[in-house]
């Protein structure tokens, strides 16, 4: 199967390209990116007044298999991602069981390879049933296929088990992906402590249950070594630690999520469950210290925290209700419309957040649309405003803050290995 992209602007940070060409794929690879490239093709796709980017990387999914089979399962989790341009994605290990054992890494791997809609990665456990007591066999779990480790969803919550962690995992070559958060200064709370808890009532969780423990291992992987990347950072503290200890040579990443630059703690108002996540909606400042982040580069990616809850787990009293949001389907439209229309990033940058950063982070051939390499392609629209709506989502839940906001950026097709896997109707 062959497919020629014509006429669409091309946007490679990689290679440095940011113009009109014409993109040729053939046996699954890019086989050549050009001006007016006057070859036969199996499918012809006009691109006219449309992005051709390389697919993007999400470093940071919740696909809930095994075990939260009701929330979201690997084949709904790949559907979604195809929608949103998606091409590689990878899971957190907070599953039933815990994805800490070389059996499981293999079942993720090999049930994304059977959907075959975006390429699934995951990452095992940092500590044996992510119990903070431990260190699981990393050796095993990279053999495995993972690609790091991560006891997301909690802390490592011993600062001597980190230490052990990163320097265990660096002898794998494996990024420890840290959920870094203080659950005693946490404290019962259920969203970000400041005029919003007190309006609403609700117990606060302050920004310092982050940033110290971001303080922390930033502090600890410097000393040590190893690859720390730091998940979801959604405070001005904690970007400052990060930037800080960066400006010093640690060799530190982060990500944050799109709606750390969003959104801010107001969408909490009437007690909305759907903007209840963790780490919480920050306030102004903070949002603003994100795209500062972003834009210095402090921040290298952009990844999603994709996580679907079932209905019952949401529409209930804000307190009790569980945390996290639906991603996948609006996270390039987001930074789109946020970022690049507001001229905080070029798109070229959006896409090196979201695609090419991502993929060096975790160290696979991808993130370009360099000649020879995989044909995992996004096509969006920059032009038409749409409206979010979250009922059509391919994710099995709707758990989501954007319903009815108007964006910029929807994805038209999306390419994997040289195969279509979404192109979206009319
Ligand atoms: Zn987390």
């Amino acid at each position: 199967m062959s497919i020629l992209i014509k006429g669409g602007r091309v946007v490679d940070p990689k290679n440095n390209i940011d113009k009109i060409l014409d993109v040729l794929v053939k046996d699954g690879r890019i086989a050549k990116v050009a001006a007016d490239i006057d070859e036969k093709a199996d499918r012809v796709i006009d691109a006219g007044g449309k992005v051709v980017a390389p697919g993007l990387i999400d470093l940071h999914v919740h696909f809930r298999e095994p075990g939260y089979e009701y929330k979201e399962d690997i084949e709904t989790g790949s559907r979604a991602a195809a929608r949103g341009g998606v091409t590689t994605v990878v899971c957190m290990p907070n599953t039933d069981p815990p994805i800490d054992n070389p059996a499981l890494v293999k079942y993720v791997l090999d049930r994304g390879r059977e959907v075959g809609l975006t390429n699934v990665l995951t990452v095992g456990c940092v500590t044996k049933g992510q119990q903070s007591k431990e260190l699981s066999e990393m050796g095993e779990l990279k053999n495995a296929g993972a690609i790091g480790v991560s006891d997301d969803g909690r802390p490592v919550i011993n600062p001597s088990l980190m230490r052990r962690a990163l320097e265990y995992a660096s002898m794998f070559d494996l990024p420890v992906m840290s959920h870094s958060e203080d659950l005693d200064l946490v404290d019962g709370g259920s969203m970000n402590e400041g005029y919003m808890s007190t309006y609403l009532g609700l117990r606060g969780i302050p920004k310092c249950a982050e940033s110290v423990a971001v303080t922390r291992d930033v502090l600890i992987a410097e000393e040590v070594g190893g690859r720390l990347h730091v998940c979801h950072v959604s405070t001005r503290n904690s970007i400052d630690a990060i930037r800080r200890a960066k400006k010093r040579g640690a060799n530190i990443t982060c990500e944050t999520a799109p709606h750390y630059f969003s959104l801010t703690d107001k969408a909490v108002d009437g007690f909305n469950t759907n903007a209840k996540m963790n780490p919480p909606l920050r306030d102004e400042d903070d949002v603003n210290a994100v795209i500062e982040g972003l834009i210095d580069g402090t921040i290298d990616a952009i990844a999603t925290d994709h996580a679907p809850h079932d209905k019952d787990e949401k529409d209930i009293e804000f307190e009790y209700a569980l945390n996290g949001i639906v991603g996948l389907e609006t996270s390039l439209a987001l930074g789109y419309t946020n970022l690049v229309m507001s001229g905080k990033l070029t798109l070229s940058q959006l896409i090196e957040k979201m695609s090419a950063n991502p993929a060096d982070i975790i160290k696979i051939d991808k993130g370009t649309l360099g000649e020879g390499k995989a044909a995992d392609i996004v096509i969006f629209d920059t032009e038409h405003e749409y409206e979010v709506d979250p009922e059509k989502f391919a994710s099995k839940n709707h758990n989501c803050p954007y319903g009815g906001m108007k964006l910029r950026g929807r994805v038209d097709t999306t390419i994997l290995g040289g195969n279509i896997v979404y192109e979206r109707e009319a």
